[in-house]
């Protein structure tokens, strides 16, 4: 029969567990899902992804946008959402859209 296990070596086991899975539970994909945001791969009104505060456009396109604020479909890769995971369709849109701030031009 085991020996029952003193505090000190419970407690010397809780924190090597601990160490070991922390860096597993730190790196969990925090992005919530697709359907879990209502997320769709056309606008709502004139709201979307290219529009976001959370999308980030493919590399090689400085800002997502193209004149002047319209995308026209097929013209952009795809990019990617802070706040929802895989690939995200720069016209798309879902619940969680918060448009970017506009930058004040000075004159
Ligand atoms: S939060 Fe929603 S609307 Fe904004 S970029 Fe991500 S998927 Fe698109």
């Amino acid at each position: 029969m085991a020996k029952p296990l003193t505090r000190r070596q419970f407690l010397q086991r809780i924190g090597a567990l601990a160490a070991l899975t922390w860096p597993a539970l730190t790196r969990a994909d925090t992005k919530a899902s697709k359907a879990s945001v209502h997320y769709r791969n056309h606008p709502l009104d004139h709201k979307m992804c290219s529009m976001c505060r959370y999308f980030l456009a493919p590399v090689g396109n400085s800002n997502g946008m193209m004149m002047r604020g319209l995308t026209p479909k097929g013209t952009m890769g795809v990019g990617h959402c802070q706040k929802v995971r895989g690939v995200i369709d720069p016209m798309g849109y879902c619940v969680l859209f918060t448009p970017r701030q506009r930058v004040p031009r000075y004159r």
